[in-house]
């Protein structure tokens, strides 16, 4: 797999517009990805996502996008939909111990579990079937997150002395397996995100395993690489070592810089945007200067809603970068 430079920006299902569609075609942005919302809801999120796949207005949407030049991604938190709570009840052996040494459908599975793997990996190949669309180009790149919380993890005889990170890569090494059954060019991101932000270390990853690098716990304000600020340096720290097991051929940074859903507080209405230019400048040529092949960003809550509020919001900065980064 030999990536060429690539960029996308994150919205949500319900903000793929044509006004989106033409933003990112106009900006040389070559990628729109659908992103449902995390959290609590992020099952019933997807299950929505993978409906709307049948809708006839969303297929003309995807259509247009395709007329446009634009493909068309997928990025979840798929692990509550993969493996639902309501299966706890006749498995409870498939989900993670706690601390406390009991078994809970709350976050997550048990990663030695073989049988809730095969479960696992047998509901990403039907999602990732349901999501390739004959109305759009494939990229072969799929973006199956594990749940959005912190503490999630199996604490079981066999997973406790496997970091969360090594937890995760089991599971994606496996999810990748069914993916390759349907579809053999097909590769799947490590989110190296929260507590998997360093790599793992006792499980490789295997043959098309990318790295996903997603620094949530950043400042915002200030460029990645300014080793004055604390949560900077501790969000790059891991970023050779990730670099070093993952490779660069397809390495893709998963940024903020548009995420207008992260400085709303996740809530609706959202709040008027102002694009950080000089950040956006500073961390592209950072992410450049590593090896990073795809640089991305989420730009969830600058939809249709944001427009009638605000007008159209100023992307300038990251779509300059997103159209030199893919052009040069
Ligand atoms: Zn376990």
């Amino acid at each position: 797999m030999t990536q060429t430079p690539t960029s996308s920006v994150l919205v949500h299902p319900d903000e793929l517009s044509r006004r989106w569609i033409d933003r990112c075609a106009d900006s040389g942005i070559p990628t729109i990805a659908l992103h449902p919302v995390g959290g609590n809801d992020a099952d019933r999120s997807m299950a929505d996502l993978l409906a709307k796949t049948e809708d006839p207005d969303f297929c003309a949407l995807l259509s247009y996008a395709e007329s446009r030049g634009l493909s068309v991604e997928y990025e979840m938190h798929a692990m509550r939909y993969f493996l639902p709570a309501s299966e706890f009840a006749s498995h409870p052996d498939w989900f993670r111990e706690n601390e406390n040494g009991e078994r809970t459908p709350d976050l997550n599975c048990c990663a030695s579990n073989p049988a809730a793997l095969d479960y696992i990996a047998g509901r990403a190949a039907d999602a990732a079937r349901r999501l390739t669309s004959p109305l759009t180009r494939p990229t072969h790149r799929y973006f199956f997150w594990l749940d959005d919380a912190r503490g999630g993890f199996c604490h079981c005889e066999k997973c406790r002395s496997l970091s969360p990170s090594d937890q995760q890569m089991i599971v994606t090494n496996r999810i990748l397996r069914a993916l390759k059954a349907f579809d053999p060019d097909a590769s799947l991101a490590y989110l190296a995100y929260c507590e998997c932000a360093a790599p793992p270390v006792t499980v490789r990853p295997d043959d098309g395993i990318f790295l996903e690098f997603a620094p949530f716990e950043r400042d915002f304000h200030a460029p990645l690489d300014d080793v004055s600020v604390a949560k900077n340096r501790a969000s790059a720290e891991p970023i050779p070592a990730l670099l070093a097991l993952f490779g660069t051929d397809g390495a893709k940074v998963l940024e903020y810089w548009l995420d207008n859903s992260l400085y709303s507080g996740w809530k609706k209405p959202p709040k008027a945007f102002t694009e950080n230019k000089a950040v956006v400048h500073a961390d592209f040529a950072f992410y450049r200067m590593l090896g990073f092949s795809d640089i991305s960003t989420f730009a969830c809550y600058l939809g249709e809603d944001y427009e009638a509020l605000y007008g159209a919001p100023d992307i300038r900065a990251t779509a300059e970068e997103m159209r030199r980064l893919c052009n040069d």
